[in-house]
């Protein structure tokens, strides 16, 4: 139930409508029946920044930000935590009563979480990856296998020099050794790794697929691609062919959710087998 002390919270983006958010956040409401909402919150890149100041003055808790506001969001904010300033993008705003804006990055801790989850603490500890893409999820998933031990991440993107770029500005902020690869040079920089993780939209519904011959891979590599919809990409069902363990986006997904719920309701919740059936049917 519903009272006037509900706490409200949402997720802005342009267009939000395919956004799984509100199911997540509505299923762990209803489960630890708390007295509040989470609302999907479609606003145009151009009137961005008078909705969150809009919000803000409403009373929300906060918001999570998806595509296309991060790096906005990222602008407005008085002050981000380290993993957004990595990130140069925020996916959670939090309205401070004093009227400030707090942007934080959950996506690197989600991404960590669920492949520790999926293959274990230490399963990257001093090895080798291989990471496909040098988008907004790249930059997350840098930090995220760092976090993990990774010794060394190699970059592949599709256009030339993002990789690069994305190489040399990370690179102070991890321990791990980045260095970007060329897009076609794929059969070499497989050849040792441990984890391979998509981070492109290549495979996510209405994108092409990822046109890659896992044959390079070591058979004992595990395989990651953090698109969920379709939840069994073509990448992961070659992987899993050829007996690799593979994890999907809805790890990440349900993961990066947790800190946010918190913020905004006071209690912790959980990434269970349910919430993941909750999703599923919303997906289906
Ligand atoms: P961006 O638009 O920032 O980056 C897109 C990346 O995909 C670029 O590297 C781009 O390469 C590459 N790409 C696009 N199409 C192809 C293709 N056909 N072949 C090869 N590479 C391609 O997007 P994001 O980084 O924000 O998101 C990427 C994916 O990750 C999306 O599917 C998104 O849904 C998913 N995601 C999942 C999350 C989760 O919680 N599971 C969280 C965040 C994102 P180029 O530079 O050449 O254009």
């Amino acid at each position: 139930m519903i009272t006037g002390k509900a706490k409200v919270a949402g997720v802005i983006g342009w267009p939000v409508a395919h956004s799984l958010s509100p199911a997540l956040h509505g299923h762990w409401l209803a489960a630890h029946d708390v007295d509040g909402a989470y609302v999907p919150l479609p606003v145009r890149p151009e009137d961005f920044s008078r909705a969150i100041g809009g919000l803000a003055r409403a009373g929300l808790a906060g918001v999570n930000v998806t595509l296309p506001h991060k790096e906005a969001a990222f602008a407005v904010a008085h002050d981000c935590d380290a993993a957004a300033k990595a990130a140069g993008a925020v996916n959670l705003l939090v309205f401070g009563t004093d009227g400030r804006l707090l942007g934080r990055n959950t996506d690197a801790m989600g991404l960590a979480a669920s492949l520790g989850e999926s293959f274990g603490e230490d399963f990257l500890r001093d090895r080798a990856a291989l990471l496909l893409g040098a988008g907004g999820a790249a930059r997350a998933a840098v930090l995220a296998l760092d976090t993990l031990g990774c010794r060394e991440i190699r970059i592949l993107n599709r256009s030339d020099g993002r990789a690069a770029t994305l190489a040399k500005e990370l690179q102070p902020r991890v321990k791990a050794t980045l260095a970007a690869k060329p897009w076609n040079g794929w059969e070499s920089a497989a050849v040792d790794v441990s984890l391979l993780l998509n981070t492109t939209k290549a495979g996510m519904a209405g994108s092409a697929p990822l046109v890659l011959s896992l044959d390079p891979l070591p058979l004992n590599a595990d395989v990651c691609d953090i698109v969920y919809n379709p939840l069994e990409t073509e990448l992961l069902k070659r992987a899993r062919a050829r007996g690799h363990r593979t994890a999907d986006g809805l790890g990440m997904l349900m993961h990066q959710a947790v800190p946010a719920f918190e913020t905004f309701y006071g209690v912790r919740p959980a990434a269970t087998a349910d919430v993941r059936r909750a999703l599923e049917k919303a997906l289906a």
